[in-house]
């Protein structure tokens, strides 16, 4: 017979840089977990330690197909989340927020699961309401390169919210804020896997603009602590809610912080500013303190003295 409190988990993206981590945590937690990936932009490399756990199982699909499978928790991290790779592929990208969304919506209604959508401070495009709060509704611009990203996680978020009035559905929107760590892949083009392999490599740092865009990066364990809370939460709490770290820094500041942790003779070269890159983002965790008793423990120094020893292992193999 199966222990009440074992819970059978589904993490699509779950090969990814979160979606790993997250396995992790549900496995050690002695959870079953169902990891569904296309390997799009995560890798086996992520998951290989689980792989033949007898309480893992991974699936190479693609949630813009149906799946059907029978869990109780439902973890939809499926998306590329780098611009450069986001904007490879867009119409797929737009695909696999909403079509992936109704896909994940559709298994939870049938087997009324509980589901999570990890959503994105992208929300909130370029925002004039500074630092965000979820009550917000974000400047995006539609027809621009990050459009299928930003929208589509938009889409995805009308959708939770209407399962949620229409069919009744338990769901949990997290909007998440910059998130680093180990296993970011080194070609992922996000800033801080950039700047560290350019700076353990010798190679220039590439600041693209003047560098005083800011953002606020969060470690990855305090983030997965926050969407673990969040999925434990009663019916009162279907977000949205903001997870990230509150500290902000400009891209410049983070160039210099990496150089001096890194020990690194790299020189830094300013490149043109990507369309639409928002000016600033910095997360109000008001909600996510009151609500989950959650804040960040893991300050960007220590995150990233962290983060640069895991791809001294990556970059010298
Ligand atoms: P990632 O690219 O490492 O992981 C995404 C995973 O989804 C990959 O393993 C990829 O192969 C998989 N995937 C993509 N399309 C798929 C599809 N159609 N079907 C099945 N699998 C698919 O990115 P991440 O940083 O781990 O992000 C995970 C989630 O969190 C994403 O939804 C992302 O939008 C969201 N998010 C991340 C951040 C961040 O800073 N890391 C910030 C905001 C939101
Ligand atoms: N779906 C799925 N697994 C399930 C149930 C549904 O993948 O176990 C998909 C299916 O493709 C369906 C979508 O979810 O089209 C939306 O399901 P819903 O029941 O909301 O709508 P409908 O079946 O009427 O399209
Ligand atoms: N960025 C940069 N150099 C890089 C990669 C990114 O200066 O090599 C900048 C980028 O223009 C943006 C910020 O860093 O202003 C964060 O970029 P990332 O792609 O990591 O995340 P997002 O823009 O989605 O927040």
């Amino acid at each position: 017979m199966r222990n009440s409190s074992v819970q059978r988990v589904l993490v699509t993206g779950g090969a990814g840089f979160l979606g790993s981590h997250l396995c992790d945590r549900l496995i050690a937690a002695g959870h079953d977990v169902i990891c569904v990936d296309n390997f799009y932009t995560g890798s086996k490399d992520n998951i290989r330690h689980l792989i033949g756990n007898p309480r893992f199982e991974l699936l190479r699909h693609d949630v813009t197909f149906p799946l059907y499978v029978e869990v109780d928790r439902i973890f939809n991290l499926a998306c590329p989340a780098s611009p450069i790779h986001y904007q490879r592929d867009p119409v797929q990208t737009t695909k696999t927020s909403v079509h992936g969304a109704i896909n994940m919506l559709g298994l939870a209604k049938r087997l009324h699961a509980r589901i999570l959508q990890a959503s994105t401070s992208e929300v909130y495009g370029d925002p004039e309401v500074h630092p965000q709060t979820e009550d917000y509704w974000g400047r995006v611009n539609p027809i621009g390169t990050r459009a299928c990203y930003d929208e589509g996680k938009r889409c995805a978020e009308t959708l939770f919210f209407d399962y949620h009035r229409q069919h009744r559905l338990e769901i949990k929107v997290m909007r998440i804020f910059n998130t680093y760590g180990p296993r970011m892949q080194p070609d992922d083009g996000r800033v801080v896997s950039n700047f560290i392999v350019q700076a353990l490599k010798g190679e220039p740092i590439t600041i693209y603009g003047d560098g005083n865009q800011t953002r606020s990066f969060c470690y990855v364990d305090d983030l997965i602590e926050g969407m673990l809370r969040l999925m434990e939460t009663g019916p009162d709490v279907p977000g949205p809610i903001n997870i990230g770290n509150p500290g902000e820094f400009t891209m410049r500041e983070l160039a210099e912080m990496v150089v001096r942790q890194t020990g690194s003779k790299s020189s830094i070269v300013y490149m043109p500013l990507p369309s639409d890159d928002p000016r600033q983002r910095r997360p109000d965790i008001s909600l996510a303190r009151e609500k989950l008793g959650w804040a960040p423990t893991v300050a960007l120094e220590e995150g990233m003295a962290r983060t640069i020893d895991y791809f001294r292992t990556v970059v010298a193999a």
